[in-house]
């Protein structure tokens, strides 16, 4: 679909030459015949190309009925195309190396170069650059040079699943080079198919004439049997990767337990929640639960009192959101155990609550402050990092203003030493 240029758009000019002008049939000097107006964006700005069209001058002569273009053209943008090769290199680097989505390329290339593309087009733009990128990965010659100052190879294969339900694609990486060298999507990853790639991988190897001097994966049987065959001799070793997650199974069997065992102990929060809620209802004054004025008692008794509930119930809501979201955090791995997390994080909303309710003593002993049954339940936990940090921070800064910082926030192992 041609690109519909604004119609202001201010173009730069350039007008492209046939340098070899000699007829490829009878040699003569070639004529120009035609021109070529074409438009791209470049990243220097809009470019309007004038391509001289030549062709042999010869009616009789066989190159008479061809023209020839400026060599020059291609190396600006291949035809058809809107961008030259400066934008095509630059939105591929951005999904490539930066994963960025499509529609931040799009306003990316807007924001930093006036360049409006639809997804579409980017889309496809992208899909030619992962083409070339393909085929510049598996180009013999490339692969020669990259490997020039490398003595020894040492492979890799694995199968991912990149999507739940799809073909599994085996890939096939070389460490010395850090490079991907190829990879297929298997439906049934059968011995002969996999002992396919590490046969391929034995003749890109032979193709560069280098040894292969040590082969890792998980040691999924089609992998042992098929490098055995094909690489006789060539040790084979557990992936550091695998070997780790294996040993690390208990580590998280125990912490998938504590979970359980917490979770058992911290509940009944929608009970909270709902009671809060009930009583907010009940108040006749439509005072916004945020509106914390009364806390610091600049208002009449009776007032106070109803606005501290108020307040009050804004805060144990508070509470009951951070409460749920550290329970439903399910992420990390075995160096990082999300029940660990779980308890640092309960072990943070209990030193919270105890700091409100020891406030609420000093403060104003008579002050209806409710009891949150929350306080006790989230108790007996232990201490450390979390992103769930946000939430409780923002709580904390409802305590009472008498309270200063929070005691070791500088460092996890600070706070796992003023452990109470
Ligand atoms: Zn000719």
């Amino acid at each position: 679909m041609p690109y519909a240029w604004p119609q202001d758009t201010d173009f730069a000019l350039w007008e492209l030459d046939v340098l070899d002008r000699a007829c490829v049939v009878c040699g003569r000097a070639m004529h120009i015949c035609d021109h070529r107006y074409r438009r791209v964006h470049t990243l220097e700005g809009p470019v309007q190309l004038v391509c001289k069209l030549n062709h042999c001058p010869d009616p009789n002569c066989p190159g008479h009925a061809k023209t020839k273009s400026p060599e020059l053209e291609i190396t600006i943008a291949l035809p058809k195309w809107a961008i030259g090769w400066d934008v095509l290199c630059w939105i591929g680097q951005r999904r490539c190396a930066r994963h960025r989505s499509v529609s931040q390329i799009q306003s990316d290339l807007w924001d930093d170069y006036r360049i409006e593309l639809s997804a579409d087009s980017i889309t496809r733009y992208i899909r030619h650059y992962q083409v070339m990128l393909a085929a510049r990965q598996q180009d013999p010659e490339a692969l020669r040079q990259h490997y020039q100052g490398v003595d020894e190879i040492i492979l890799s294969i694995d199968g991912l699943q990149p999507e739940k339900g799809h073909e599994a694609l085996y890939v096939v990486r070389e460490l010395k080079g850090k490079r991907v060298w190829f990879a297929v999507p298997l439906i049934s990853a059968t011995a002969a198919e996999v002992r396919r790639l590490i046969a391929q991988a034995k003749a890109w190897a032979e193709s560069l004439g280098k040894p292969v001097a040590l082969w890792l994966s998980d040691r999924q049987d089609a992998f042992v049997t098929g490098i055995a065959a094909e690489f006789p001799g060539v040790p084979h070793r557990y992936c550091d990767n695998h070997f780790l997650r294996d040993v690390a199974k208990p580590v998280l069997e125990a912490d998938s337990h504590a979970k359980v065992q917490m979770r058992k102990k911290v509940r009944g929060l929608r009970k909270i929640e709902q009671a809060v809620l009930k009583r907010q209802n009940a108040q006749p004054s439509g005072r916004p639960v945020d509106d914390l004025s009364g806390v610091t008692g600049t208002e009449t008794p009776k007032d106070s009192t109803a606005s501290q509930v108020d307040a009050a119930g804004a805060v144990v809501l508070d509470y009951c959101t951070a409460v749920r979201g550290i329970l439903n955090d399910d992420q990390g791995g075995p160096l990082n155990p999300p029940g660990l997390r779980m308890a640092d994080a309960l072990d943070e909303v209990r030193a919270s609550i105890q700091r409100n309710l020891d406030a609420k003593r000093g403060d104003s002993p008579s002050s209806n402050w409710p009891d949150s049954p929350g306080a006790s339940t989230a108790a007996e936990t232990r201490c450390a990092p979390n992103r769930h940090r946000s939430a409780i921070t923002s709580m904390t800064s409802r305590e009472s203003p008498r309270r200063p910082n929070r005691e070791g926030r500088s460092a996890p192992t600070d706070r796992r030493g003023s452990r109470r």
